[in-house]
């Protein structure tokens, strides 16, 4: 059937808006249209090169939609369910076994390869291959053949306009924080950077009883925003020393928790140097390959603290995003906050909107 989708052809250049070939679906897919997607950092990076999808490829990475058609071998979905769709895992290897897609052995290939496993796409153009499957569903198009793992069903009374965002930067954010760092009541964090991931990460920071919740970004607008979602105390890291205000506010003690959204090697460091004894850092942020941090590990040792790298936050997605659904609705999620509105043929705007800090989370909604 032909589509309409935004394509990534050239690093770092605009998507263009395009009408594709979307291919029959396979017995393990289910096709999806789509209400809404939001956009992540993270298809900014691939759009620019950092990661390898091949190009021209479709990439977003954050839809919602209803299920129009499954594959004979499909079993998790049928006609008509709304779905979130979320990160592809293979199912099968020792960490998928275990619970632990979000560290799936073969997590590249099934989210930034751009191919079947069988090699093949589900995306042309006039018999120009484009790279289809980002995340299992390259998602910035009106229709998409989804890999069921990345299909998520959820209730239909909550508006699928809405839901796009949830699939991967909130679900990161918040699972970081929920699932992976799990936060005493009582204790206390801090979240360098406040993006969609950084924003999750405070509003489920504050649903799990941390007392001091402490947001660390460059631009006003979104420290204002992270006070509303949660925060007790904001620092701009461009007009304020971070170190010094951490001390102030803890006491001296330093935070229980840190969570980097910003892949900065001198925020990692700052961020390493903030915590208390048996601290927990959690880097979130994607850096590009080979990028290094250095950290201090000398008079640091006798703290025993801990860093960590953190994937999709640690969640199994098909239980984890209806329960941030369930938060949504008492209240105590309220991401709505976040959100700016695209339609499709204005998808680029959303990307720079991220880029120049005006809107957290871009979502294009399919008219
Ligand atoms: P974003 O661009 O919306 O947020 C990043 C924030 O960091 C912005 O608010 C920016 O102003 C702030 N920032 C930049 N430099 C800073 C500095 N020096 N000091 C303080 N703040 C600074 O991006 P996002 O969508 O929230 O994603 C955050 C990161 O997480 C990205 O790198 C993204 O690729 C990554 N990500 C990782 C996973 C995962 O599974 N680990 C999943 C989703 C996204
Ligand atoms: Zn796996």
């Amino acid at each position: 059937m032909q589509i309409t989708a935004a394509v990534a052809r050239e690093h770092g250049q605009p998507l263009s808006i395009e009408t594709l070939e979307l291919d029959d679906l396979r017995a393990n897919e289910v096709r999806v249209r789509m209400v809404s997607v939001g956009v992540c950092h993270t298809d900014a990076i691939v759009r620019d090169g950092v990661y390898p999808t091949p190009l021209p490829a479709v990439l977003g990475h954050e839809g919602a939609g209803v299920v129009e058609e499954v594959g004979s071998a499909v079993r998790s979905v049928a006609v008509g369910d709304h779905v979130v769709l979320g990160a592809a895992y293979c199912g099968y290897c020792r960490r998928c076994r275990s619970g632990e897609m979000a560290y799936c052995e073969n997590l590249f290939a099934e989210d930034f390869g751009g191919r079947r496993r069988d090699g093949s796409t589900s995306l042309s153009r006039d018999g120009e291959v484009v790279s289809s499957h980002f995340f299992g569903q390259s998602a910035f198009a009106t229709y998409a053949n989804v890999v069921e793992e990345s299909v998520i069903k959820v209730d239909r009374d909550v508006p699928l306009e809405h839901l796009g965002p949830l699939g991967c930067g909130l679900n990161t954010g918040a699972g970081t924080v929920l699932n992976e760092l799990r936060p005493p009541a009582g204790s206390s964090i801090i979240v360098f950077g406040t993006g969609a991931v950084g924003s999750a990460a405070i509003m489920a920071a504050g649903v799990a009883g941390c007392t001091t919740i402490i947001a660390v970004d460059i631009v006003d607008s979104r420290l204002e925003l992270a006070r509303e979602l949660g925060a007790t105390h904001t620092i701009n890291s461009r007009s304020e020393d971070v170190a010094e205000q951490i001390t102030a506010i803890t006491d001296g003690r330093g935070v229980d928790f840190a969570v980097d959204t910003t892949a900065r090697s001198e925020q990692l460091r700052t961020a390493a140097e903030a915590l208390g004894v048996r601290g927990t850092l959690a880097l979130v942020g994607a850096a590009k390959p080979g990028t290094e941090v250095s950290l201090e590990i000398g008079s640091s040792l006798v703290k025993g603290w801990t860093f960590k790298t953190v994937v999709q936050g640690s969640s199994v997605p098909q239980v984890f995003i209806p329960h941030l659904i369930d938060l949504w609705r008492e209240g105590k999620f309220p991401f709505e906050k976040l959100v700016g509105e695209y339609d499709l043929e204005h998808i680029n705007d959303g990307f720079e909107d991220s880029r120049n800090g005006s809107v957290v989370k871009p979502v294009v909604v399919f008219k």
